[in-house]
């Protein structure tokens, strides 16, 4: 049979981390072996269900470039894929369950239950059903269900046993079955509750391998023992480990952005965090860190992801973007960086000239770490006004000369009718000459004035991107401004 998976988002927010390291382990198996990979959404919790989220979750998965085979959008012979669209499914295995004694009505209300609860914590018990309306006589159940009582369908639970399976990741896993209790299956409003939803849509689905988070490992016992009650085969399982910050704590906003939408909007590419989230409990040969999702698909295993936790490391996120930035083609890369800055209403770079965008991208070059770095080292030449870091400036303002020897280099600048890299070269490194200086003290002085900083890419390549007549303002500005200034030793 061949392998079909699901991811199963419940639609209440952005697609996390978490969510999308499952969403892609799913992907890959399915692609590896050949497989479907399914979509589900499991949006049955209406308070708490939003369309925008949904949308979200979308934008997130396309982005990744994980595409689904059924689902949402692209339909599918399992469908409908909400869960909202399947009432009649739930209801319909429900009642089977109950026909054959495996289910029963439950009569209790909300404050009675929270009422035992209580009770039960006060006398030191874990808080579980008590199973009172299993034990129901059966007119007083009948009584119950004739007067019209809003009721709830639970599961009965063997008493005793275990439930046992060979876990993908973990291996053998068992859960006693006394520890569980009878727990819901259809709520008065009709709902279904996850667990039980869960294994109507699996089976229904036809899904060979669940793939999912650890957290979800209390929930496999009950989830076998309704494929038990339903007759139905169990799919394989497989948790996949949790993932923690760099403090061992389990990841959580204190760690920073936790939604793919927040690294997509400070500057990752979709090829790093595919290749990081891989990384986040799978290896390959403990060796080799760098891969595109082409070749994820080819190498992926499921029996190579371990048991231990996975650390979300940033650092290594940044590592990664590094690399698959420097690995795009120039033109693909200038591409990139013009539907970033697009994407965040900046429009200053897309209205250059290709020459101009692949100019400054090359000379950007490996400082290029995330596409915010090209807003960030790109600042001097996308903006008109010049914001001057005043470290930088404070230094230039102690040094010698610098007000006559800014303005010579702008007397150059315009005078340069060709304007090429090699001219410009020509003009600083001969005034330089002729002041009797180094080349470097006048370049760090036309760095500080171009630029506003002490770093930036190379001075000439800086001259061209401003242009000539922003080159030989800002640098008569600054002159200026230094012979305005009073200086510590004068
Ligand atoms: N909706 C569940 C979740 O988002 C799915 C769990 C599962 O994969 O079974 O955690």
């Amino acid at each position: 049979m061949s392998v079909r998976v699901r991811f199963a988002p419940s639609p209440t927010g952005h697609l996390h981390v978490g969510g999308a390291r499952t969403a892609l382990f799913n992907y890959l198996h399915a692609r590896r072996q050949g497989g479907v990979f399914v979509l589900r959404i499991e949006d049955t919790d209406a308070a708490r269900s939003t369309d925008e989220s949904l949308a979200a979750i979308f934008e997130s998965l396309e982005w990744l470039g994980l595409s689904w085979d059924e689902g949402p959008k692209v339909g599918g012979a399992h469908g409908p894929y909400l869960q909202s669209k399947r009432r009649d499914r739930y209801a319909l295995h429900g009642r089977s369950l109950e026909t054959a004694g495996r289910a029963y009505p439950c009569f209790c209300s909300a404050e009675d239950l929270e009422e035992r609860r209580r009770a039960q914590t006060a006398r030191g018990e874990p808080p579980r059903y008590d199973g009172r309306c299993r034990s129901l006589d059966p007119a007083e159940r009948q009584r119950q269900m004739e007067a019209g009582l809003p009721r709830a369908l639970r599961f009965a639970l063997p008493e005793s046993g275990e439930s046992v399976w060979d876990d993908v990741v973990r291996g053998r896993v068992a859960f006693r079955n006394e520890l569980l209790d009878d727990f819901v299956l259809l709520r008065s409003d009709g709902l279904p509750t996850y667990n039980f939803a869960c294994v109507v849509d699996d089976h229904e689905m036809e899904i060979t391998d669940v793939v999912r988070g650890d957290d979800h490992i209390s929930n496999t016992p009950r989830q076998l023992l309704l494929y038990e009650a339903l007759g139905w085969t169990p799919p394989r399982f497989a948790h996949v480990p949790m993932i923690l910050g760099q403090d061992g704590t389990r990841l959580s906003k204190r760690h920073g952005a936790t939604s793919v939408a927040a690294y997509r909007e400070r500057g990752f590419l979709p090829e790093a965090m595919v290749n990081f989230l891989a990384l986040l409990g799978w290896s390959y040969d403990g060796q080799r860190e760098l891969f595109s999702l082409a070749e994820l698909e080819q190498l992926f295993r499921l029996e190579r992801v371990g048991s231990n936790p996975a650390i979300f490391n940033v650092e290594k996120l940044e590592w990664l973007n590094g690399q698959h930035l420097r690995a795009l083609p120039e033109a693909e890369r200038v591409r990139r960086v013009a539907e970033f800055l697009r994407a965040r209403g900046e429009t200053g770079f897309e209205m250059r000239s290709p020459e101009w965008q692949q100019a400054l991208v090359r000379a950007i070059g490996d400082r290029l770490k995330t596409l915010t770095d090209a807003r960030t080292y790109g600042a001097f030449a996308l903006e008109e006004t010049l914001e001057v870091d005043e470290a930088a400036w404070a230094e230039l303002r102690e040094r010698p000369e610098v007000g006559p020897r800014l303005r010579a280099l702008a007397a150059r600048v315009a005078a340069d009718r060709e304007f090429t890299l090699e001219t410009l070269e020509r003009d600083l490194r001969g005034l330089a000459a002729e002041l009797g200086i180094k080349a470097g003290e006048l370049i760090g002085a036309a760095r500080v004035a171009l630029t506003g900083r002490k770093v930036s890419p190379g001075i000439f390549e800086v001259l061209w991107l401003l242009g000539r007549d922003r080159s030989v303002r800002r640098l008569e500005d600054a002159a200026a401004r230094w012979e305005a200034s009073p200086r510590a030793g004068v």
